[in-house]
């Protein structure tokens, strides 16, 4: 069985004013089973987990560095954000593979270092549109995978996310044929690599312009074990309704 996760990814967005939305969410999470997580700007990061404390929503950071300390001006190593309260981090993401040249590779040393600090990596992966028009969006996953996501991994400190690049904060949302397509490989990636227990454990969020609207589709899609939600994320009245779908798939 794997675990549904329903996670927001608030990228640059939210100051103090903004942790109004977590109160208003947390008042509406009660009997909701699926996992909850939001990942805040570092500067939130410690007030929002305390608000949660008592709560099933777990936070996280948006990416983290390889390194365990040092010399490293602005960057924040994963035993830092646990100190902040972060359970999870979110690593891989397009926006820091493109605007920071983030390799798969250096995204399996910082996995290796989450892991390291028991934080959970949410791993994401997804092809350009050119390289969907071109129809290499399996390969393109395919190598992703395999190039980010360490040996040692356990299902319970692992998450996948599958999030088309052309799909994210464009309102423009794969076919569920395709999302069912590329979700479906990625389990068997993760079933070859791992074993039929791992493999078949680990969670694997589908992430790009998911709403309210479309989430209950979405959900119905095999393997798809929830979604990892940008702007949707940042409006408590948004983000419940796809919690509670996904609690409803
Ligand atoms: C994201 O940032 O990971 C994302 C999926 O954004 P949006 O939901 O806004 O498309």
């Amino acid at each position: 069985m794997t675990r549904k996760l329903a996670a927001g990814n608030w990228k640059m967005n939210g100051t103090s004013a903004d942790l109004a939305e977590v109160e208003t969410l947390l008042q509406n999470l009660g009997g909701v089973q699926t996992d909850v997580l939001i990942c805040p700007p570092a500067t939130l990061l410690h007030r929002m987990s305390e608000m949660a404390s008592d709560s099933i929503l777990a936070t996280g950071g948006q990416t983290c560095d390889a390194k365990l300390s040092g010399a490293h001006t602005g960057d924040l190593s994963a035993e830092m954000l646990k100190d902040a309260g972060a359970t999870y981090v979110i690593l891989g993401h397009s926006e820091r593979r493109d605007d920071h040249g983030e390799t798969s590779e250096d995204i399996r040393e910082k996995a290796r270092a989450a892991l390291a600090s028991d934080l959970t990596a949410v791993v994401c992966l997804g092809e350009s549109e050119a390289q969907r028009d071109a129809e290499n969006t399996l390969d393109i996953i395919g190598g992703q995978l395999a190039g980010s996501i360490p040996d040692d991994v356990t299902a319970d400190r692992l998450v996948v996310a599958y999030e088309p690049i052309w799909a994210i904060g464009t309102g423009r949302v794969p076919t569920l044929e395709q999302i069912s397509e590329v979700h479906d490989f990625i389990r068997a990636r993760l079933i070859r690599r791992f074993g039929e227990t791992t493999g078949a454990q680990i969670s694997i969020l589908y992430g790009g312009s998911v709403k309210p609207t479309n989430a209950s589709d979405i959900f119905a899609v095999p393997n798809v074990d929830g979604a990892l939600v940008g702007g949707a994320s940042l409006k408590a009245a948004d983000f419940i309704q796809i919690i509670n779908a996904l609690d409803a798939a």
